[in-house]
């Protein structure tokens, strides 16, 4: 065993440090999402980095734009205004439409997140109220109108593959997988 068995990477130190995220980057990330109150809506730590095709739009401005520049090892917090997020909230998303246009398994009930057909395919929609024929249903994104802050940790980067360029997204663990 030598002087360098403890380097865990097979890749050279060189190449995992001098990449600064920019567009065409695989970047592997940890995060810890919350909102304003500041309770943990989501994270990533107990589980793989998530990984995603920088500058293709694959995540929210705000958080994009937080991580253009940064290196592997780089931590720092991310606010993110609504805007630049999930959005406003859109009162016209709020609908009531036949329970026949539902997919759902179990009891359709308030606080329900439910598939709504759609002429442009399904989406994901929150009950609010719930009726034999019909319900009353948010299709805002449940993010909608919230200030978010993200904890991030960059575990990894790499460029894309000309595979990954072409389809816009991220491939291997943590990504696409097709
Ligand atoms: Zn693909």
């Amino acid at each position: 065993m030598g002087y360098f068995a403890t380097q865990v990477s097979n890749r050279p130190v060189t190449e995992r440090t001098h990449l600064k995220i920019e567009p065409g980057i695989v970047v592997s990330f940890h995060y810890t999402l919350r909102n304003e109150e500041g309770n943990e809506l989501e994270t990533s730590r107990g589980s793989d980095p998530s990984i995603y095709l920088h500058g293709a739009k694959n995540v929210i401005p705000g958080l994009e734009s937080a991580m253009t520049g940064r290196g592997v090892g780089d931590v720092f917090t991310a606010s993110v205004p609504p805007e630049q997020g999930y959005g406003m909230r859109n009162p016209e998303r709020v609908q009531r439409v036949p329970v026949k246009h539902l997919l759902f398994k179990g009891k359709l009930e308030a606080g329900k997140v439910v598939q709504l057909n759609t002429s442009e395919g399904k989406r994901s929609v929150t009950v609010i109220k719930a009726g034999r024929h019909s319900a009353d249903i948010d299709a805002n994104h449940p993010l909608a109108g919230q200030a978010l802050t993200f904890d991030i940790e960059i575990v990894d980067l790499r460029p894309a593959t000309q595979e990954e360029m072409a389809h816009r997204h991220a491939h291997g663990p943590g990504g696409h997988q097709h």
